[in-house]
C-alpha cells in the first residue's frame, strides 16, 4: 500500500509511481504476499474494509473476469458436473425452485440472442434422426421431409413429448440413442390415421369429429 494520496500530488509524480509499479510488479507481488503471510489479521481486516467500501468495483471486476474466461469456466464446470453427478443433481434440486424466475428470463434471453445457432442445432439433429429412421413414412413411403413426424411405435409419445419438448434436441438425442426400435417415421396423414385408429391423445376430440363416415 502506498501512503501518498495521488489526487493531490502533481501528475508527473503519479506517472513516475505508475511506471515504478509496472516495472517492479514481481517484487511488489512477492513483498505483498510476504506481508500477508506475516500479518494475517491485518490483511483480513483490510480485505473486509475494502469489500465494504468497494462493492461495485468488485462486482464489475468479477463480471469482467467471468466474461473473459467463459470457455475455461464452462469446461471446468462441465468437468465438475461429470465427475460429481450426485452433488450436481442435489444443487439443481435446491437451486431451480428458488430461482425459477431468473432461469426462465435467462433462457428467453439466450433464445432471443442465439436463434440462428439453436435452429441450426435443431435441424442438424432432426436430419440425423430422419436418416436413422429411413427418411420416409413407415406406412405409405411418402418421403417429403416436411411432412415426416417421429412416431412412437408402441404409443406413449404424448407423455415423452411433454417431458422433453416436441422437436427438442433432448428428444432427438433419445431417438438417436434408441436401440430397441421404439421410433419410426410417419407422414402427417398416416400419423393422424394411426392416432384415430388407436384413439391416441384423444385424436377424435382434437379433430372435433365423432363419426368418420
Ligand atoms: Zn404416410
Amino acid at each position: 500500500m502506498h501512503s501518498c494520496d495521488s489526487a493531490i500530488i502533481p501528475q508527473k509524480r503519479v506517472e513516475y509511481h505508475r511506471k515504478y509499479y509496472r516495472e517492479h510488479r514481481q517484487e511488489r507481488l512477492e513483498s505483498s504476499r510476504k506481508y500477508s503471510r506475516e500479518h494475517p489479521k491485518e490483511t483480513a481486516e483490510r480485505g473486509r474494509k475494502y469489500r465494504r467500501e468497494h462493492p461495485k468495483e468488485i462486482t464489475e471486476r468479477s463480471l469482467k473476469y467471468y466474461r473473459e474466461h467463459r470457455p475455461e469456466r464452462l469446461e471446468y464446470s462441465q468437468k465438475y458436473s461429470r465427475e460429481h453427478p450426485k452433488e450436481r443433481a442435489e444443487y439443481s434440486r435446491k437451486y431451480v425452485p428458488e430461482h425459477r424466475k431468473e432461469i426462465t428470463e435467462r433462457c428467453r434471453k439466450y433464445r432471443r440472442e442465439h436463434l440462428k445457432e439453436i435452429t441450426e442445432r435443431r435441424q442438424k439433429y432432426r436430419r440425423k434422426v430422419l436418416e436413422k429412421l429411413g427418411g420416409k413414412c413407415a406406412r405409405c413411403g411418402f418421403s417429403d421431409v416436411r411432412t415426416l413426424q417421429i412416431d412412437h411405435v408402441h404409443g406413449g409419445g404424448g407423455k415423452e413429448r411433454k417431458e422433453l419438448g416436441h422437436g427438442s434436441t433432448q428428444f432427438h438425442k433419445k431417438v438417436l440413442a434408441d436401440t430397441e426400435g421404439k421410433y419410426q417415421l410417419l407422414c402427417a396423414n398416416c400419423n393422424w390415421i394411426k392416432r384415430v385408429e388407436n384413439n391416441e391423445e384423444n385424436a377424435q376430440k382434437m379433430l372435433g369429429v365423432k363419426n368418420w363416415i
